[in-house]
């Protein structure tokens, strides 16, 4: 018994590094992203539909909490213990959301696809073209 060559299963060896690098759920090599904010709508390399239903990445809303609250909570303590006024804390919590939104925008669709493809795996299609060695 060998492993499934489409990376479908719980456990993969090559699935952090795809979160991280943003990929694929299913490939874990073709980029969801083509733009800051805006997304394929099939993968360029597998050809899986990223959106599996209507209002898929509605639960990316909570992996977005919580790095919301990841990225925000270190500055907020610290300004919290250094005593910053209403004001400075205020101007920093709202630059960094506004700076870091992006982030915390594609990496929750990641996470999101990613746990959803550990859940409920979806195989790459047969029509899809294959992969260079
Ligand atoms: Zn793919």
């Amino acid at each position: 018994m060998t492993h499934p060559p489409d990376a479908s299963g719980p456990v993969h060896p090559n699935r952090l590094l795809a979160i991280l690098l943003q990929r694929c759920p299913v490939c874990l090599e073709g980029k969801p992203f083509d733009g800051l904010l805006h997304m394929h709508r099939t993968c360029p390399r597998c050809g899986i539909q990223f959106e599996r239903e209507t209002g898929f990445f509605l639960n990316a809303m909570f992996f977005a909490y919580a790095l919301g609250f990841v990225v925000l909570a270190p500055s907020a303590l610290y300004l919290y213990l250094t005593g910053a006024s209403t004001a400075l804390f205020t101007g920093v919590m709202a630059a960094e959301i506004l700076l870091l939104w992006p982030l915390v925008f594609r990496y929750s669709r990641i996470l999101w696809m990613h746990v959803d493809q550990m859940l409920d795996p979806r195989r790459i299609p047969s029509s899809a073209p294959e992969p260079d060695a």
